[in-house]
C-alpha cells in the first residue's frame, strides 16, 4: 500500500470511481463516503457509493443518500459499476470481509483499491494506496484531511461539511470520547463556518425514532440485562423473538449497549443479539479495558479499544456462555476499579 499522498496528483484527472464502506453502515461510514462522493463530483469524477447492505432509516436525510446502492438488493447494477471503475475507495473498514458478500467482487476488480480507515490491523496488502490511522476520531476526519492535504481546501462546501459532521459527531459520541482531539474541534470549527445547521443534524440522527424502539428498550433494560458487579460488567442478551415482537429494524438497536455503561462502576458492557443468520455482539468499555483485543480473542471480531464488535454462528445461549467464560478469564483486568 503506497502512502495516500502519492495518490493526490491523480485526483486532477477525471475517473470512474466506486466508494464503499462496511456492512450495516453507521453515521461515520455513510458520512465519510458521501462526503468523498460530493467532493469527487466537484472535481469532475464519475462516482457511485455502494453499501454492502441496507442501513438505518435515521441516515436517510443525508445529501446524496438516495443515490447510494445497496449491494444486496442491486447486485447486478453494483457489479457493473465495480467492473467499470478505475478506483475503489474503501472507507471505515480494515478488512475486506467487513463488506460481506461484496468481498470477492472487490478482490477480483481491476481497479486500484484505496483505503481510508481508522481501525487496527488493516489488510494493507490488499490496497494500492491508503492511509490507516487508529489515532483518528473517525473516517470523516480522515476524509477531511484527504481533501485539505490534497490541496482542495476550498471544496469543503456545506454539503460536504454536513456529511463530515455526521461522521465525526457519531463516531466521537457527540464529542465525548477520548479520540476528540484539538484537531477534531478545529475541523468542526471549519465545518460550522460553511453554514451547516449542526443542531438539525443532531435532531435528524437522534430524534427520529419510532415509539416501538423505546418500548423495546424498556423491555430489554427490564428483562434482558444482567449485571456482574464482581466483574464490573453488564451483559444484554436479546432473542430474535424480541426483535420480531417490537418490529425492530436495522439501526434500532444502535446505542443500546451504551445504557449499562452509565451505571456507576461498570467498565465493560456487552450486547449479544440473535439476528437469525448470526449472533452479533457489541462491546463497549471505559478506561483501560481493551474490547478490540477482547472481540478478536473471543468473538471473531475487532474494532477499537473502547468500542468493538464480533459475530458468531453458534446459538444464542452458547454465545452468552462464551461471553461469561471470556469475562471470567479477564477477571484481573475487570475486577479492579481504576477510574
Ligand atoms: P458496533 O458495536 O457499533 O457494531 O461496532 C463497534 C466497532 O467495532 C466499530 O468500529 C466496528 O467497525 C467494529 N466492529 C463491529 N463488529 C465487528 C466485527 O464483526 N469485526 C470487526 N473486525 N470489527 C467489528
Ligand atoms: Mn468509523
Amino acid at each position: 500500500m503506497q502512502p495516500i499522498h502519492e495518490f493526490y496528483p491523480l485526483l486532477a484527472t477525471p475517473r470512474k470511481v466506486v466508494i464503499t464502506m462496511h456492512q450495516k453502515p453507521d453515521g461515520d461510514a455513510m458520512g465519510s463516503t458521501l462526503a468523498l462522493y460530493h467532493f469527487l463530483l466537484q472535481l469532475g469524477h464519475e462516482a457511485q457509493v455502494i453499501s454492502p447492505t441496507n442501513w438505518a432509516d435515521f441516515l436517510n436525510w443525508m445529501p446524496g443518500v438516495e443515490k447510494v446502492m445497496d449491494y444486496e438488493r442491486q447486485t447486478a447494477a453494483a457489479d457493473q459499476c465495480i467492473d467499470a471503475a478505475d478506483w475503489i475507495f474503501c472507507l471505515d473498514f480494515n478488512t475486506l470481509s467487513r463488506t460481506k458478500r461484496m468481498e470477492p467482487k472487490l478482490l477480483s476488480a481491476q481497479a486500484d483499491r484505496i483505503l481510508i480507515d481508522h481501525h487496527q490491523e488493516p489488510q494493507t496488502d490488499k490496497f494500492s494506496y491508503g492511509i490507516s490511522d487508529t489515532g483518528k476520531s473517525s473516517t470523516a476526519e480522515m476524509v477531511y484531511d484527504f481533501i485539505e492535504n490534497s490541496g482542495y481546501n476550498d471544496r469543503i462546501t456545506s454539503t460536504v461539511a454536513e456529511c463530515l459532521y455526521t461522521g465525526v459527531m457519531t463516531d466521537t459520541g457527540s464529542f465525548r470520547f477520548p479520540s476528540t482531539t484539538p484537531s477534531v474541534h478545529q475541523m468542526v470549527a471549519h465545518l460550522l463556518s460553511t453554514g451547516i445547521n449542526h443542531s438539525k443534524i443532531h435532531e435528524n440522527l437522534f430524534d427520529n425514532f419510532l415509539e416501538n424502539r423505546f418500548r423495546f428498550f424498556g423491555n430489554v433494560l427490564l428483562n434482558r440485562m444482567e449485571i456482574f458487579y464482581e466483574y464490573n460488567t453488564a451483559l444484554i442478551v436479546i432473542p430474535q423473538s424480541d426483535l420480531l415482537k417490537y418490529n425492530i429494524t436495522t439501526g434500532d438497536t444502535e446505542g443500546l449497549v451504551n445504557f449499562p455503561l452509565s451505571i456507576r462502576g461498570i467498565k465493560l458492557a456487552a450486547i449479544i443479539i440473535d439476528r437469525g443468520e448470526e449472533r452479533k455482539s457489541s462491546f463497549r468499555s471505559k478506561g483501560d479495558f481493551d474490547v478490540n483485543i477482547f472481540a478478536r480473542t473471543y468473538f471473531n471480531g475487532g474494532g477499537h479499544k473502547n468500542a468493538a464488535g464480533g459475530q458468531n454462528r453458534e446459538p444464542l445461549e452458547e454465545v452468552s456462555r462464551q461471553f461469561i467464560t471470556a469475562m471470567k478469564a479477564c477477571r484481573n483486568q475487570l475486577s479492579n476499579y481504576d477510574f
